[in-house]
């Protein structure tokens, strides 16, 4: 198989996501005048809270401006502060926005591994569950876009990952059949499974070392996913094959 073309999911992936909620979430948690006593157990309810409203914006039962105010409310109320109308979870929300922009930068293997693929002469490009104008934000800020062939956000096409018309649609805009691509993402189920069954080369970042129960394990070997630890080793397992 010749490779032509190499996607990528943002959050987590290139994009260091969780470090900068992690950092953010708590140094707003301070300004709203919460006694932040045990900042891991903010992170961890945070993250669970993004995990629940998240989930459900990307099947269809909230919004976006939604799932932020809902995330926002369950967040204070469960700090112990007042409910918060939606214009107080608004302003939260910008204050908050601003200590997570504060906090951007891309994990450290990013760089090196699209450098080693674009002299590959691979194409590259992003297929990121969310809404286009703030991941372009992220692209932009981060001096992506430019390097982006293609870059397919859910919110503006209408499927989300794991839907494999969404890996075939950015497949179609590059010009490069999904049998000449592969898709790097972070979630073993919503990335590389979901881009396997479109035809791509699932690659699933495992940079935490998940566990996985062998049910999940031999589904996901049926479909080809192949797993790393980190991008570095992403040029060298792509490009062999
Ligand atoms: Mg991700």
């Amino acid at each position: 198989m010749t490779l032509r073309a190499v996607l990528f999911d943002l959050d987590d992936t290139l994009f260091a996501h969780r470090s900068a909620v992690e950092a953010a979430i708590v140094a707003h948690l301070r300004t709203t005048g919460i006694a932040v006593e045990d900042p891991e157990l903010i992170r961890a309810r945070w993250r669970d809270i993004e995990e629940h409203h998240y989930h459900r914006y990307l099947a269809g039962e909230l919004t976006y401006l939604g799932q932020r105010r809902a995330r926002a409310a369950d967040l204070m109320t469960a700090s112990g502060a007042p409910p918060l109308s939606d214009a107080e979870a608004d302003e939260w929300w910008t204050a908050y926005l601003r200590e997570y922009r504060d906090a951007w930068r891309l994990h450290d293997d990013a760089l090196p591994c699209l450098d080693a693929l674009t002299a590959a002469g691979q194409r590259l490009g992003i297929i990121t569950n969310g809404e286009l104008d703030f991941q372009t934000t992220k692209l932009d800020a981060m001096l992506l876009s430019s390097r982006m062939d293609v870059v397919v956000a859910s919110g503006d096409v209408g499927v989300t990952k794991p839907d494999r018309r969404i890996f075939e649609l950015a497949c179609e805009r590059l010009g490069v059949a999904p049998g000449k691509a592969a898709y790097v993402g972070d979630r073993l189920r919503t990335d590389a499974m979901g881009a396997a069954a479109a035809g791509l080369t699932g690659v699933w970042l495992d940079r935490r070392h998940e566990p996985l129960d062998s049910a999940r394990a031999a589904e996901a070997e049926a479909l080809g996913v192949v797993r790393v630890e980190g991008l570095d080793e992403v040029p060298d397992v792509l490009l062999r094959r």
